[in-house]
């Protein structure tokens, strides 16, 4: 694969809204003292540890990127960790989406949250549907570039579609894009390709998104990271509220990295897919069964309103996705644990007559 280097001197300097470029941070007690051991007497913090977290949170997230690090096998500071995902990407409009003036831009369908945030912080949103298979092309590349975006948000694998989006057009827009460009990875776990993080290191103007809400099933304590070159990441964390991850799930997270349970639960995800797909494929009344790198498969039907409502009343709940663009007449479908899996194909074949 063709991939061209860009080399523009202190580029993402640029980029960054102006009055961040010299921002300098809220400085917290433990931003000025990280010290492991010692009296500490410098947070106003509580000296009796009865519950265990008396103390701040460590705002640098340390111990959690040398996890990331050890377990990725890149350096400490091409990491930044948030409250979720959906915080790095609102720290990465903040950064560098300047209100009234620059424009960002994400695929469609795609996740719904960069629109909020660009509306929450007055950033002008535009969106651009995908091909007729749900992916980027040549049209479509000049199309974005010719809005002539700050950031361009692209999912892969795409939420709610489940495809992987093709590299070769996104290496066309990081080359040619006057921006920054975010590969939103929130399903990659799932993904048979991880082509981004062996390549993002030759581009200067991207930054990767991951989360452990999806594979590693940790959605309620709330930590995404970002990974890019130590200059992105170092501004981030410049504008980051300092305490955004708390002491629990920065140490959950650390567990779970290298938790063989989470590793043994995410094949029998990809393989429970393998099955749901076969005997969705089975069923004629299903249009179309789209292929998944992702823990969830759209389907697209006849009626798909009356199949969700079949299914609700037999208690199994999907999510009807008709009203994106080029989404009419689809369900998105989360892969269940295997029993799960059993009882929405035997729902799905007696709603169609199958038995
Ligand atoms: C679920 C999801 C997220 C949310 O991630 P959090 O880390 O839970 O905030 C981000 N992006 C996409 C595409 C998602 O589907």
């Amino acid at each position: 694969m063709p991939m061209q280097m860009l080399l523009k001197l202190d580029y993402n300097m640029e980029l960054i809204r102006k009055h961040l470029v010299n921002f300098s941070p809220y400085s917290s007690a433990r931003h000025e003292a990280d010290e492991i051991d010692g009296i500490f007497l410098d947070a106003n913090e509580n000296p009796f540890n009865s519950n265990l977290f008396n103390r701040y949170p460590d705002p640098f997230h340390k111990n959690l990127k040398l996890a990331l690090a050890n377990y990725y096998g890149l350096n400490l500071n091409d990491f930044v960790c948030g409250n979720g995902s959906d915080e790095i990407i609102d720290l990465i409009i903040r950064l560098f989406a300047e209100p009234f003036e620059d424009r960002v831009l994400a695929l469609s369908p795609g996740y719904g949250m960069y629109k909020v945030i660009c509306q929450l912080n007055q950033v002008e949103f535009h969106e651009i549907n995908l091909n007729q298979d749900f992916n980027l092309d040549e049209f479509i590349v000049n199309q974005i570039l010719e809005i002539n975006p700050k950031i361009v948000f692209v999912v892969s694998p795409n939420n709610p579609t489940g495809n992987l989006i093709n590299p070769k057009f996104i290496i066309q827009l990081l080359n040619n894009l006057n921006g920054i460009l975010v590969i939103d990875e929130a399903y990659i776990e799932f993904s048979s390709q991880d082509f981004w993080i062996k390549n993002f290191k030759n581009f200067n103007n991207l930054i990767l998104l991951r989360t452990f809400s999806k594979a590693y099933g940790m959605a309620g304590l709330r930590i995404g990271y970002a990974i890019s070159n130590p200059e992105i990441i170092q501004y981030l964390y410049k504008i980051k509220l300092p305490y955004n991850i708390n002491s629990y799930s920065q140490e959950q997270a650390i567990q779970k990295l290298n938790d063989s349970k989470i590793k043994s639960d995410l094949e029998i995800i990809i393989k429970e897919r393998g099955n749901l797909i076969s005997e969705l494929n089975k069923i004629q009344e299903i249009i179309r069964v789209y292929p998944s790198d992702a823990n969830f498969i759209l389907i697209r039907l006849l009626n798909s309103n009356a199949l969700f409502d079949h299914l609700k009343k037999r208690g199994i709940i999907v999510r009807d996705r008709s009203n994106l663009p080029m989404c009419e007449n689809t369900l998105r479908i989360s892969i269940g644990n295997p029993q799960e899996n059993i009882l929405l194909i035997k729902e799905i074949k007696k709603y169609f007559n199958y038995e």
